[in-house]
């Protein structure tokens, strides 16, 4: 129902203009499939996602020997979670017999902060324990809006001054998870992007520490996105998959946009797993990620 609800934007927009188009059409042509696609790419499916899935849905009218628009709605749906579904692997994956760490990166204002407080709260209701690294040390605040969620959460923040060496940072921060036993380390990092080769220095730096003081750590690198900014969310992922071997994503805000359609594009254009969406701002709203309550959220 989350789902459900997250989905509203995007639902009434691309479904409305699929009902519209279906009765508009009554038979299936190609300029109904030409109608079609203008719909998938404006909800910022993609385009190489949208020509894939219009020949799969044509292959299957034409398997089926469908000629009116209203039938079609159940293939265009099983089509859409058929290309979700590819997703392997959707679970976090944490390290059963001991500490885990999770890294996440992103740029500044995508909802980094927020998806760390959201999943701390997650995991502690689960029975864990949890704590915060505040390796965001550049943006002014950052580090209190950490903290604001750790306290609202009740869950430590282990954090240096502004402008601090961010890998020192991550350093204290793993002496204090393995000194208090905890289950599971949630490190934020800076998102700035006026000087991109900096900024995969710095993460990359971070990552060493981790990877030395913790084996088999991190146990993911989760990549935040901001689901309204469409496209720029794909070239981002493009950039810090180049940069760093990221393992699954977070799409937050949702619930802020009638283009929900980019979860598709993810999934197609990049080989990496969505594991988590926002669908608010609210400690509650984060879901893991499931493609069929996704599809149904859209369709239903
Ligand atoms: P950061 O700079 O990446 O750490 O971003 P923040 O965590 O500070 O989030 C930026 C803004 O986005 C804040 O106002 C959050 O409340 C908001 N935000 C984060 N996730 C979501 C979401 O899933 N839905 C909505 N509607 N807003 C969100």
């Amino acid at each position: 129902d989350k789902f459900k609800e997250g989905l509203e934007k995007t639902r009434d927009s691309v479904v409305g203009k699929m009902n519209e188009l279906v009765s508009r059409y009554r038979k299936v042509d190609e300029e109904f499939f030409e109608e079609l696609e203008e719909i998938l790419i404006e909800s910022d499916v993609g385009v190489t996602t949208v020509m894939d899935l219009i020949d799969e849905i044509k292959d299957e009218v034409r398997l089926q020997n469908i000629k009116d628009t209203k039938d079609i709605q159940p293939i265009i749906s099983e089509k859409l979670a058929g290309l979700l579904e590819k997703q392997d692997e959707t679970a976090l994956q944490l390290n059963e017999n001991g500490m885990s760490v999770i890294l996440f990166v992103g740029v500044n204002g995508v909802g980094k902060t927020t998806t760390i407080g959201k999943l701390a709260n997650q995991l502690k209701e689960e029975g864990k324990s949890v704590l915060l690294a505040a390796g965001d040390t550049f943006r002014a605040g950052a580090i209190e809006q950490l903290e604001v969620w750790g306290e609202r959460v009740g869950v430590d923040v282990i954090k240096h001054q502004e402008g601090s060496d961010p890998a020192a940072v991550m350093y204290d921060a793993l002496q204090a998870a393995k000194a208090r036993n905890i289950d599971v380390l949630l490190c934020d990092t800076a998102g700035r992007l006026q000087n991109k080769v900096n900024l995969m220095n710095e993460l990359a730096k971070v990552k060493r520490v981790i990877e030395r003081e913790v084996p088999g750590a991190p146990h993911e690198v989760l990549l935040v996105l901001d689901a309204t900014t469409g496209q720029n969310a794909l070239s981002q992922a493009k950039s810090f998959s180049a940069a760093t071997n990221v393992t699954g994503i977070v799409l937050t805000k949702l619930d802020g946009t009638a283009k929900g359609g980019i979860v598709l594009a993810i999934r197609h254009e990049l080989d990496i797993p969505v594991k988590f969406v926002g669908l608010g701002e609210k400690v509650d709203d984060l879901q893991a990620f499931n493609a069929e309550q996704f599809v149904y959220g859209l369709f239903k």
